[in-house]
C-alpha cells in the first residue's frame, strides 16, 4: 500500500482530515485506519456508510490497507436503490460510525463500528500491491439509469490522482474545502484520497453553505471542489456577500464538475472575484479524463481543457469516423483509454463489453475540440442531442443562453419526438419570480437571437425546481416521465 499514500506511512503529527471539530494528523488516522483494518481480515468485499464524517475516509483507508474492495454507499439513497445495490455488490461486512442508524436494508452484512483511536503502534497491514486489484467499487450516479458498480483498480485511483496533481500543481500545502458527499468519485477519490495522496489536508463543512467556504477559505483553505450547483449558489450570493468574494478571489484554486459549469455562472463569479473557476471532466469508470490547467492563461469558459497526461482521447463521429481535424465543431463521441478506467461493471458482462470498442471507452458524452485539442462538452448522447429539421443540437448550449435571461432561475432542455421536425426542443424553465414567468416567447426569441433560429425552443414548461440526484445532476429521464 506504500504506493497509494507515502504521507500516511510516515505516519506525523501533519493535519490529515477535519471535520467540524473532529480532526485526525496523519498519524491518528494511520493508527484508526490500521485498527480499522485488522478488523477486515477475511472480508471478500465491504459496505461503508460514507456519511460525511471521519469515520468514512477510516473505513475507506483502512479498506484499502488491508486489501478489501469497498463499496460506498449513500446513506440518503432510497430504499429500493440501495437494496438493489446491495443485492449487486453483497458485501459481508458494514462499516459504520458509533450510533450511525442503518435502514433495515442492510441488517444482512455484519456490523463495524469505527473508531477514531487507534492504536498507536499497529503498524498498517500491507495488502495486495498488485495495481490492478480492485480497491473500490462505486455506484454511478443513476442520472440515466440504475446506478451501476464500476470496479475500480488502485492504478486508476493512483495515476488520476496524479494526473490531477500535475494539473493543477496540487501539493502538500494545499488545504481542500470540501463540501461534497462521500459516496461517488468526486466527493471522496478527488476530495478524500487526493489530498491524502498528496500529503495535505482537508476540511469538510458537513453540509454546504456559502458562509462556510468563506470561513474556510478566509481560514487558511486553498482549494475548492465543487459541484455546479455550489457554484450557482456562490455566483447568486456574491452581490450581497463581500467576505465570500474576498476568500475566493483569495484561494488558489476553485474547481468545477460532475455536470456542466454553466457559462452564466462562470462568468459571474470572474467578474465579481477576480478568478476564474477551471472545470475537468470524468466519470465513475474513467476517473479523471481532462481538465483546464491551473496555470493555463486562458478564461476556458464553457471548456473542460486537455486530456490529462496519460489518458488517450478521441472523437468519433456517428458513422464510425475519428475526428482528426479539430474545427471546434464537428462533433463526436468522447472516447478514452489509459491506465485510469475501471475494469468493468460488477455482475454486468454484457454492460461492460457495450461500454466498450476494443481498448476505448465509450462515454456517451458528445464533444467538440478547439482547435488547440481543448475539448468542449455538448451533452449526453442519449438525453443531451436533439435532432430537430435535420440538425443536431446540443441541449448545452440553450441551457446556457436560457440561463443568460434575467427572467430565469433555472433551465434544461429536452427533445420530445414531433410529427414535423423528429424531435421539437423543449425547454423546461424554474423563472427567477414564479409570479412573473416570462413567457415563451420571449424565451425562444432570446435563444433565436442568441444562437440561431432552428435553436428556438418550440415548447417552454414551467416548474417549481428541476428534478436533481445529490450531486445536483439534473435527472432528464424524470422531466417526461
Ligand atoms: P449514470 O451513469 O448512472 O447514468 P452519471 O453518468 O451521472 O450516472 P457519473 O459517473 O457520476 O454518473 O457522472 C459522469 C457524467 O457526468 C459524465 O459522463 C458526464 O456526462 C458528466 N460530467 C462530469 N463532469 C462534467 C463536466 N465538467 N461537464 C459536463 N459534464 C460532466
Ligand atoms: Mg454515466
Amino acid at each position: 500500500m506504500s504506493s497509494l499514500f507515502p504521507a500516511l506511512e510516515a505516519g506525523s503529527e501533519r493535519p490529515a482530515l477535519r471535520f467540524g471539530d473532529r480532526s485526525l494528523t496523519y498519524g491518528e488516522l494511520r493508527s484508526a485506519a490500521a485498527a480499522a483494518a485488522a478488523r477486515l481480515g477475511g472480508a471478500e468485499r465491504v459496505a461503508v456508510w460514507a456519511t460525511p464524517a471521519p469515520e468514512t475516509a477510516v473505513a475507506v483507508v483502512a479498506a484499502l490497507l488491508a486489501g478489501v474492495p469497498a463499496v460506498p454507499l449513500n446513506p440518503r439513497t432510497g430504499e429500493r436503490e440501495l437494496a438493489h445495490i446491495l443485492d449487486d455488490s453483497r458485501p459481508s461486512l458494514v462499516l459504520a460510525a458509533p450510533g450511525d442508524e442503518l435502514p433495515p436494508a442492510l441488517a444482512g452484512p455484519e456490523r463495524v463500528d469505527l473508531t477514531l483511536s487507534g492504536a498507536p503502534d499497529l503498524p498498517p497491514p500491507t495488502g495486495p500491491e498488485d495495481p490492478g486489484a480492485p480497491a473500490l467499487i462505486v455506484y454511478t450516479s443513476g442520472t440515466t439509469g440504475p446506478p451501476k458498480g464500476a470496479v475500480l483498480p488502485r492504478r486508476a485511483i493512483a495515476t488520476t490522482l496524479d494526473a490531477l496533481a500535475d494539473a493543477w500543481a496540487w501539493t502538500s500545502d494545499d488545504v481542500l474545502v470540501h463540501a461534497l458527499p462521500l459516496f461517488h468519485v468526486h466527493g471522496l477519490i478527488l476530495g478524500i484520497l487526493g489530498p491524502l495522496r498528496r500529503g495535505g489536508s482537508v476540511r469538510h463543512l458537513g453540509t454546504f453553505t456559502t458562509g462556510g467556504v468563506a470561513r474556510e477559505l478566509a481560514g487558511g483553505g486553498t482549494m475548492l471542489f465543487g459541484v455546479p450547483t455550489m457554484y450557482h449558489r456562490i455566483a447568486e450570493a456574491l452581490d450581497d456577500d463581500p467576505q465570500l468574494a474576498k476568500a475566493l478571489a483569495g484561494a488558489r484554486l476553485l474547481v468545477s464538475g460532475s455536470a456542466a459549469l454553466p457559462v452564466h455562472d462562470h462568468r459571474r463569479i470572474a467578474a465579481l472575484t477576480g478568478r476564474r473557476v477551471i472545470e475537468r471532466y470524468g466519470m465513475t469508470e474513467t476517473l479523471m479524463n481532462t481538465s483546464v490547467r491551473a496555470d493555463d492563461p486562458e478564461p476556458r469558459t464553457g471548456s473542460v481543457g486537455l486530456p490529462l497526461p496519460g489518458v488517450d482521447l478521441r472523437l468519433v463521429e456517428e458513422d464510425g469516423t475519428e475526428i482528426t481535424v479539430y474545427d471546434g465543431e464537428t462533433v463526436g463521441e468522447i472516447q478514452v483509454r489509459g491506465p485510469n478506467l475501471f475494469t468493468g461493471y460488477l455482475n454486468r458482462p454484457d454492460a461492460t463489453a457495450a461500454a466498450f470498442d476494443g481498448p476505448w471507452f465509450r462515454t456517451g458524452d458528445m464533444a467538440v475540440r478547439d482547435t488547440d485539442g481543448s475539448v468542449r462538452i455538448v451533452g449526453r448522447r442519449a438525453t443531451d442531442l436533439i435532432k430537430s429539421g435535420g440538425y443536431k443540437i446540443g441541449a448545452g448550449e440553450i441551457e446556457n443562453a436560457l440561463l443568460g435571461h434575467p427572467a430565469v432561475r433555472e433551465a434544461a432542455v429536452t427533445g420530445e419526438p414531433d410529427a414535423d421536425l423528429g424531435e421539437r426542443i423543449v425547454a423546461w424553465i424554474v423563472p427567477a419570480d414564479p409570479s412573473a414567468p416570462p413567457s415563451g416567447r420571449e424565451l425562444a426569441d432570446h435563444v433565436a437571437a442568441q444562437l440561431a433560429p432552428h435553436k428556438r425552443p418550440r415548447t417552454v414548461r414551467y416548474l417549481d425546481v428541476l428534478p436533481r440526484n445529490d450531486m445536483g445532476k439534473i435527472m432528464k429521464r424524470a422531466l417526461h416521465g
